[in-house]
């Protein structure tokens, strides 16, 4: 049998990886020669590095490992399917047992008339699907021309060349020849950064009626679809305003414009719900999951679709697909996490146990001299650093520095929390208990201690005028 060694010393591995591997989302160069930290294996929320560090993993992967690391019946699921069926395709006139099996359990969870699902690799994929198929849709209903999009500045949807379009990063954009036509970016409704005087109310009502301001700019018979995220996860948990989806879903509703929530990190309970537009009460035309749907064991995403969406697309041969469409041995990894998630009830924890914790200690940093607000979803935070207490004013200099010095500081605290510009971020695995949720507390205390003092030190501690 053939293993991937871990007996070679740090540096070494270190240095083949930065010979070898280009990082994702890296200066690689710079990446090469601080050399990149290895991870060698996990159990529940904590990660193990090659030199024996337990680190707490408190944004699960990448918002994904939900049920937490190394559950076993995952590896027999998967292992079990890849002696059966390790691989079959969908496309022509054939289906396979994992794949009917979980797009009926997707079905039966997603709310409302949400009972069609068109998978994918990830969710780049799952909303590249999102994006055609829109357009196909109305091009069924005799209307090519509705086919622009809008979407938010600073969303997340992927990083494929539609995906990253939808998305609103801007320095996403400025590489590679993003966003293609017909993509639109309207404000978010990011009230902290960007809410002026209004009120929190106020604000993501006027964040919300832009898009029909853009709808009626571009004429709402040139308009597919809307695209957002239930709450913004990389753009820095951007938890909406009360008054925003409502007035998104009326909007999109007078307008025939589809809506899609981008459910890749909201859905399978971060929210406190099975799905973020449960939590803000969206009923979409179009759900995009990934992530948490197979907690990151396997590579799958995919796209659920209301009746009237699929009964149109039905009508007409769909010139879409991956070869992984529905993989057998992802589906059934996704079906065991999702048998996991409902039969340990790992969202009523999330909602009555791990997210009132998390509240609870995150509100007790919220005094801490460096911390300007917290924002909280469910099991998805936020910490907004800022230099002045009680004022919403950015750090001067370079917006990032401060988080990035903080996210170093967390890292030396054997805590892994990322930094979106100067927003802390936390997204745990769900099934974190109290306990834990006090030792990431206890650590990110000492990360926020040490980063004060450094900024003393340096005097960044000053507001941009
Ligand atoms: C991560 C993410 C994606 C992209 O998923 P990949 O599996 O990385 O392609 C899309 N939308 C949201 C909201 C995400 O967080």
């Amino acid at each position: 049998m053939s293993i991937i060694s871990n007996h070679l010393p740090t540096d070494e591995l270190q240095a083949l990886d930065a010979a070898h591997h280009l990082h994702p989302f890296s200066e690689n160069e710079a990446l090469g020669k601080k050399g990149a930290r290895v991870i060698t294996r996990a159990k529940g929320v904590y990660l193990t590095d090659s030199e024996g560090h337990e680190i707490l993993d408190a944004m699960a992967g990448l918002w994904c490992v939900n049920i937490g690391y190394g559950r076993e019946e995952m590896s027999q699921v998967a292992a079990r399917q890849m002696l059966e069926l390790p691989y079959y395709n969908t496309f022509f006139q054939t289906t396979h047992v994992p794949v009917i099996a979980l797009a009926a359990k997707l079905a039966e969870l997603a709310p409302g008339d949400l009972n069609h699902v068109f998978f994918a690799g990830s969710g780049s994929e799952a909303n590249d699907t999102n994006l055609r198929m829109v357009r196909t849709y109305w091009a069924q209903k005799g209307q090519p021309e509705k086919s622009h999009v809008i979407s938010r500045k600073n969303a997340y949807h992927g990083s494929s060349v539609g995906s990253g379009s939808l998305g609103g990063m801007t320095y996403m954009h400025e590489q590679g020849g993003m966003p293609i036509p017909g993509i639109h970016h309207i404000a978010q409704p990011d009230w902290w950064a960007e809410g002026g005087d209004q009120t929190p109310e106020d604000f993501g009502l006027a964040c919300a009626r832009e898009l029909e301001t853009k709808i009626l700019e571009l004429g709402a018979d040139k308009v597919a679809a809307f695209i957002g995220e239930p709450v913004q996860g990389a753009g820095g948990v951007v938890v909406p305003p009360s008054t925003y989806w409502p007035e998104i879903q009326r909007i999109c509703k007078k307008h025939d414009v589809l809506l899609i929530a981008d459910e890749v990190i909201c859905g399978f309970g971060r929210t406190g719900n099975m799905f973020g537009s449960q939590t803000f009460g969206i009923s979409p035309d179009i759900m995009t999951i990934a992530k948490g749907l197979s907690s990151g064991y396997a590579p799958i995403g995919g796209s659920i679709v209301s009746d009237e969406v699929a009964s149109v697309i039905s009508a007409c041969e769909f010139n879409h697909g991956y070869t992984y469409s529905g993989h057998p041995v992802c589906a059934a990894v996704a079906l065991e996490n999702l048998r996991i998630i409902e039969e340990e009830n790992i969202i009523d924890h999330v909602r009555n146990v791990a997210a009132p914790a998390l509240k609870a200690a995150f509100e007790a940093l919220e005094e801490h001299p460096l911390v300007g607000t917290i924002n909280m979803s469910g099991l998805m935070a936020s910490i907004q650093l800022a230099p002045i207490k009680g004022s919403r004013a950015p750090f001067a200099g370079e917006q990032g520095a401060v988080g990035y010095i903080c996210r170093e500081n967390c890292f030396a605290q054997n805590l892994v929390m990322r930094h979106v510009g100067d927003r802390m971020i936390v997204s745990p695995p769900l099934v974190i208990t109290p306990a834990e949720i006090e030792v990431l507390a206890t650590r990110a205390k000492a990360a926020l201690d040490a980063t004060y003092a450094e900024l003393q030190e340096k005097d960044m501690l000053k507001a941009a005028s």
